[in-house]
């Protein structure tokens, strides 16, 4: 429920609105306007509605949120979120670019392409340590010993990372080592694991699950969110279809909706959205052109060796062409890079 307030509204009978909500066992949001306060109240609709906070006199609308989501919810804040980590900002004016190998393999390989997306662009470094793979036998990540290479690359480069959490037994390790928590297109729906990323209060990078739609999405974001912490990124990785010519469906509808529905920043991988190397920079340009904050993409100086996803990894002659092809587009959504 939104409950606006008239204008001349004091904090007083403001607190005394929050007050009742909190002692009916239900969330009280208090959110300050520039021309006047408005308060939220999330729980049991019953309950809600037999408050009767219509009939405060200080109360100027009572008006229900009708979306499941609640907090990411654009009715509940109109303005864009901004999640920064080290000096990367993600949802601002500035579109994002986070890049990186698939996965963490050795210290050579990890400096080597964080020095080549840095130098044309990249504002975060991506990498996984803990790898979901499809089969037990292929590389499943080099776990603590490539989170703190990830840590060895953001001291000698100043770039923030960001890396994918799969268990909660693995927190303590990655919020020692990484910027940016991922949350997987596998693990979504993990409700403990969102819980956990949502107390641990680092920012996260939750990924849309395999067929996940967009509300159950945003229903995740909501566990992150009501776990106390607001510094959410989502993004957009494909979906499952009857398509097989690509490795997935990039859904850039989703895109423009979550933009519309929700005040979270929005980046779009079209790395596992395809699978394809060579659609890698065509979906991008589509990417900033549909309004997403930015994107997060696979790169490997020698993609022929890579131990996963070598085939949708961008050589670093590749990255250099995305970042100078993506440039108008950027320039024309009014952002920079
Ligand atoms: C990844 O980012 O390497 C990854 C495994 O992504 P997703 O969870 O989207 O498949
Ligand atoms: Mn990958």
């Amino acid at each position: 429920m939104i409950i606006v307030l008239k204008p001349n509204a004091t904090q007083e009978q403001a607190q005394e609105i929050l007050n009742k909500i909190e002692a009916a066992g239900l969330k009280p949001l208090y959110m300050p306007g520039v021309e006047r306060i408005v308060l939220g109240a999330l729980g049991d609709e019953r309950i809600l509605q037999k408050l009767h906070l219509d009939g405060f006199p200080c109360v100027e609308t009572v008006k229900p949120i009708l979306t499941k989501y609640k907090m990411v919810s654009r009715e509940v804040q109109a303005h864009d979120t901004v999640v920064r980590f080290g000096n990367a900002s993600i949802g601002g004016d500035k579109f994002a670019v986070i890049a990186g190998p698939c996965s963490v393999e050795s210290e050579q390989q990890l400096l080597s392409v964080a020095e080549v997306v840095k130098q044309h662009g990249a504002v975060a470094l991506r990498g996984g340590a803990y790898k979901p793979r499809t089969s037990p036998y292929d590389f499943q990540g080099m776990g603590v010993e490539g989170l703190k290479l990830l840590k060895l690359a953001n001291e000698r480069l100043n770039l923030p990372t960001v890396s994918e959490v799969m268990e909660v037994g693995q927190m303590d390790d990655i919020c020692q080592y990484v910027d940016c928590l991922q949350i997987g297109a596998r693990n979504m729906q993990n409700y403990a694991l969102l819980k956990a990323v949502g107390e641990s209060g680092k920012p996260v990078l939750l990924k849309r699950g395999l067929s996940a739609t967009i509300e159950e999405l945003l229903l995740a974001a909501e566990y992150i969110y009501d776990a106390g912490n607001p510094n959410i990124v989502l993004c957009e990785r494909g979906i499952r279809t009857f398509e097989t010519a690509t490795r997935n469906t990039l859904d850039l509808n989703a895109v423009a909706y979550l933009k519309q529905r929700s005040h979270l920043p929005v980046v779009v991988d079209p790395s596992h959205g395809t699978g394809v190397r060579e659609l890698v920079i065509p979906l991008s340009r589509a990417a900033v052109a549909v309004g997403a904050d930015g994107i997060i993409v696979e790169s490997h100086l020698n993609p022929a060796e890579a131990l996963s996803d070598g085939h949708q990894a961008l050589t670093g002659g590749m990255f250099e062409q995305l970042m100078q092809e993506i440039k108008p587009f950027v320039e024309a959504a009014g952002r920079t890079l």
